[in-house]
């Protein structure tokens, strides 16, 4: 096999307090790999600027013209960091025969990419980055998180446990997922479905560097609603038959009150009536907002927009005069 060319893909939001030292951790893991010669000398790293409001941007252009291993892509706003993942893997395929992704916050063990690589020499196409143990978060998250998994799992959606967007990619992996070219990506649940021969490698997830979280309670939960209703009918399933056990037990419960009423016992009846309205009421509004959630869906697909736009692409500029040299 030849030495491969590898780009490791590193989104970013508003990330100027941590960009310079990730730059510099990633660097340093670059260049050992290219002198082990594990990796080809015209491996890179793509930090995609996922329309920051701060001085990530001109951080990653700072730092490009000093070291020639950095390049960036510049989104013309803020798309989320699975669509800016997704715009740094598929500029990243042109040139690469392996692409890692990873976030900018070193929370993922840097250490970890020589062990992928290894998984890659060895014949594996995608390479799943899997956390030890959740320890140094909090336990909302970890809870929130468990619940996560558990519930994707209950659907019948194929999620790696533990294992968020930190893995390698071979080409022909990510050539593949460029055809799935859903408006709403849920990357870790679409990478399983490709198939390939793939891995694990265990690492220990740490704190985040610098800077906060962007993943807010509020974002985490859509990110969870997304997550089921792009991959599994089952919450629509479940409401039929919640429905149906609704209206078999209102039918039972009628007839009782009927016969009831024909002996001449009747109640007057104001709490039975007041809980069934409630009841019903509930459900009819839980139905509806399920299924708006797939039409929402449906309507999100349908409009074929783009999942991101490129304002600028230092990468690819790099790369083609790279090769004409
Ligand atoms: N990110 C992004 N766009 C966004 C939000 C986040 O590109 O709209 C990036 C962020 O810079 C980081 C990665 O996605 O590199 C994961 O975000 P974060 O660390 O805040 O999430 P958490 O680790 O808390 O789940
Ligand atoms: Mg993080």
């Amino acid at each position: 096999m030849e030495t491969p060319v590898l780009t490791i893909v590193v989104p970013c939001y508003n990330e100027e307090e941590v960009f310079l030292e990730t730059a510099k951790q990633l660097t340093g893991v670059l260049q050992q790999l290219q002198k082990e010669k594990l990796i080809a000398s015209e491996s890179k790293l793509l930090f995609v600027d996922d329309g920051s409001r701060d001085r990530t941007w001109e951080l990653i252009l700072e730092e490009s013209e000093k070291n020639p291993l950095i390049t960036g892509i510049k989104l013309s706003r803020n798309f989320g960091h699975q669509r800016a993942l997704l715009a740094g893997l598929q500029a990243a395929m042109e040139y690469s025969d392996c692409v890692i992704s990873i976030d900018a916050d070193l929370q993922d063990d840097i250490q970890a990419i020589r062990e992928f690589i290894i998984k890659y020499w060895e014949g594996f196409d995608i390479v799943y980055g899997v956390r030890r143990s959740r320890s140094t978060d909090t336990w909302f998250k970890r809870a929130t998180a468990q619940g996560f998994y558990r519930l994707m799992q209950k659907m019948g959606i194929a999620l790696i446990y533990n294992h968020a967007d930190f893995r390698l990619m071979s080409r022909r992996a990510l050539q593949e997922l460029s055809r799935y070219d859903e408006a709403n990506l849920f990357l870790r649940g679409i990478v399983p479905l490709l198939g390939f021969r793939s891995t694990q490698v265990l690492y220990d997830r740490k704190e985040r560097f610098a800077g906060e979280s962007k993943y807010p309670l509020k974002k985490m939960l859509s990110f969870a609603l997304d997550g089921v209703t792009s991959f599994s009918v089952v919450p629509i399933r479940f409401i039929t038959f919640v429905g149906f056990l609704s209206f078999l037990l209102s039918s039972i419960a009628g007839l009782y009150a009927f016969i009831v009423k024909l002996l001449g016992y009747a109640e007057s009846g104001w709490t039975s009536i007041m809980i069934s309205i409630w009841l019903i009421g509930g459900l009819l509004l839980m139905s509806v907002g399920f299924i708006g959630e797939y039409i929402g869906k449906i309507y999100q697909e349908v409009k074929r927009r783009p999942r991101f736009i490129i304002e600028e692409n230092l990468y690819s500029l790099r790369m083609k005069t790279n090769q004409k040299e």
